[in-house]
């Protein structure tokens, strides 16, 4: 008899919203390496929501989750200014979106430099309550019956005939018959510890930094990026911004640190936007998005190892779209009709077996 239905390696947003949507169902932990969840690339992100982030079928998610995020109270609206130099970008059809001019885009960000002559508006953006969400995800699954183990690393599984037999560092053993693979940067390793083949996800290392400037009333200032993705930065308090220069630094799985590097291109690319003068850096952090060779998220059971299920591969929108993902994720793993949420996204588009077709 096994201990738990499912097992899911990793308590970051991608395994707290799977078990919040599973925990009534089925015998489940959550097993999290770190001493608290949420330490890794769910504690680091920008947290904002962005409907036209990541292509048309990322936006599909992102757009199925925006009215349980907002009903939530987890979206606080701001506003995106994508600025050109010349060509405004294409976005989803479906993302609503209006042109503003010069003469606007001087009275939304006074002292932006000449050559930024236009920008593409798009009013959905808003920040997101992240350590709320993250936290309402694990509340949820503890009252559904959900357990949760922290300082507890997979170091390797076992399948046997019907289950698992999974090996924690500290040596102690669990017997779940899913072994479900959120474990973020560490994707790969933990398939191969389970003996699945890697998908290919790949961490890649992002920057943040948080900029004093002398200039005030920055609080509510749009997300602003560049239409070439380069740099991205939003008000954060009254005189400081949170910017990063859009890094995409390949990585081993770790605790990503900023390098100097970055955060020196950071303030010159944010220099060439506005002629704010730059005072100091606040605090810097970095963290790891992590990307399918298709740069698509995985959600199912994998096409070779029975009883592995992925939930790998967010990139730079695993908050955002967790609400979707999640419901879309627990139809596959319970072996039920999707929630009227995802109903209308082929799940197929996200299932690891895209990979060995
Ligand atoms: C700088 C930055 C900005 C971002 N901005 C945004 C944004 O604005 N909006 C957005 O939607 N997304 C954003 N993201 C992306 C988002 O943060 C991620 O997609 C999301 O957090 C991924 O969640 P996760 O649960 O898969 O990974 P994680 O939060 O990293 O969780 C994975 C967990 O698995 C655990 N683990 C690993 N191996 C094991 C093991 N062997 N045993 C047990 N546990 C293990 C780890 O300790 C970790 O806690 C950003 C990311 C970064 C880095």
């Amino acid at each position: 008899m096994s201990d738990f239905d499912v097992i899911i390696v990793g308590g970051g947003i991608a395994g707290a919203s799977l078990g919040a949507e599973i925990a009534a169902k089925r015998r489940t932990l959550i097993i999290e390496a770190e001493d608290h969840c949420g330490y890794h690339s769910t504690g680091r992100s920008a947290a904002f929501y962005l409907e036209s982030y990541g292509g048309p079928e990322v936006a599909r998610l992102s757009t199925a989750s925006g009215d349980f995020l907002s009903e939530g109270g987890f979206l606080r609206t701001r506003g995106d200014l994508h600025i050109a130099r010349d060509d405004l970008p294409e976005l989803p059809s479906a993302v609503e979106t209006r042109i503003v001019e010069r003469a606007e885009l001087e009275q939304w960000i006074p002292g932006i430099r000449p050559e930024w002559r236009r920008a593409l508006f798009e009013p959905g953006c808003a920040d997101i309550d992240v350590a709320s969400l993250h936290a309402t995800y694990l509340n949820r699954f503890r009252r559904d019956g959900g357990q949760l183990r922290t300082d507890a690393r997979l170091h390797r599984a076992n399948r046997r005939k019907r289950d698992w037999l999974v090996v924690l560092e500290d040596g102690s053993e669990i017997i779940g018959e899913t072994i479900v693979n959120a474990a973020g940067a560490w994707a790969d390793s933990v398939a191969e510890a389970c003996s699945a083949a890697p998908l290919g996800v790949s961490p890649k290392r992002r920057t943040m930094v948080q900029l004093r400037v002398g200039r005030s009333g920055l609080r509510d200032l749009p997300l602003v990026d560049d239409a070439k993705g380069t740099f991205y930065f939003k008000g954060e308090g009254d005189r400081t911004v949170w910017l990063s220069p859009h890094d995409e630094i390949a990585s081993d799985p770790c605790d990503a640190a900023p390098e100097e590097i970055d955060v020196a291109t950071a303030i010159d690319r944010f220099e060439q936007v506005v002629d704010w003068p730059v005072e100091r850096v606040e605090r810097s952090w970095a963290g790891l998005r992590s990307f399918a060779p298709d740069r698509l998220p995985v959600y199912g059971f994998d096409a070779h190892a029975p009883g592995f299920f992925w939930c790998a591969g967010q990139g730079g929108f695993g908050i955002q779209t967790s609400p979707a993902a999640a419901k879309l994720a627990a139809a596959l793993l319970l072996g039920e009709p999707p929630a009227a949420m995802v109903a209308a996204i082929d799940p197929e588009i996200f299932s690891p077996k895209r990979f060995s077709r």
